[in-house]
């Protein structure tokens, strides 16, 4: 299986961190993707992709920072976005639900982003929350001027109904699914999960947040993602076997990954 976003650089897994790693493998989860939120968080997720073979990396801004992402900070951003080992930029969108920072600097540094991602042709990740609208419509104009060779991206965490994650599926993003739906009872979108396309559907731990049942209460971690395929599965009416060699495929067209050659 793919964890396809882990804040692994987190303080959290500052005392075991291999140990996490090595629990994952143990778990079946050949391949990690770490997350960057800001430059710092973008540089450590990227050494982390150097040390663990089974560990990718994204450089990204999100938009909880996005009132210090200056030019300088974007051309770092630009600087590590070459490094080999990094598949993604992101997370980058929009937070209306906290807004840490002002909503004007949160469009700024996601248009910002997306316009690196044209340049440098990668996938993006995209956090949005209670801003579909605007985030969609962002989307669109940004896809039309994209020369599509690819998908363009994921919708991490993804908490909409069904004509959301249609219309995302449509623009060539693939939806996320995180922890959340293991204790969620949103039936909205938990239809979105029965009803996501296969070769769109990718899933996440988000850790270390949202962990799923039955670890609720403990810190998240990649080998807990078997918890959130098993009810993607049972939604869905599949194995878990069938929902993680489909995710895996998908996951490994997302981000182009190399196949996964097994624990070291
Ligand atoms: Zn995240």
């Amino acid at each position: 299986m793919v964890d396809t976003h882990a804040h692994l650089d987190a303080s959290a897994y500052d005392a075991d961190r291999a140990e996490v790693v090595a629990r994952a493998l143990a778990a079946g989860v050949g391949l990690m993707i770490a997350i960057g939120l800001n430059a710092r968080s973008s540089q450590a997720s990227i050494q982390l992709a150097e040390r663990y073979p089974q560990v990718y990396a994204t450089a990204g801004w999100h938009p909880h920072d996005s009132a210090s992402l200056g030019a300088e900070e974007l051309a770092e951003l630009a600087r590590l976005s070459r490094h080999p080992r990094v598949v993604a930029l992101g997370e980058m969108g929009l937070d209306f639900h906290r807004n840490y920072s002002p909503p004007d600097d949160q469009r700024r540094a996601f248009k910002a982003q997306l316009e690196l991602a044209r340049e440098r042709n990668l996938p993006v990740i995209i956090h949005c929350r209670d801003a579909h609208e605007e985030t969609m419509a962002i989307l669109e104009e940004w896809a039309q001027g994209h020369p599509r060779d690819r998908d363009l991206g994921v919708i991490h965490c993804f908490g909409g109904g069904v004509a959301e994650m249609a219309r995302y599926v449509g623009l060539g993003f693939y939806i996320s699914f995180a922890g959340g739906i293991t204790y969620s009872g949103d039936r909205e979108n938990l239809a979105a999960v029965r009803d996501a396309p296969a070769e769109h559907l990718l899933v996440e731990t988000d850790c270390p947040f949202l962990t799923p049942v039955p670890h609720r209460g403990q810190r998240n971690e990649p080998a807990y993602l078997p918890q959130v395929v098993k009810k993607v599965a049972q939604i869905r009416g599949q194995s878990p076997e069938e929902i993680a060699r489909e995710t895996t495929a998908t996951a490994r067209r997302a981000f182009s990954l190399p196949e996964w050659s097994g624990p070291p």
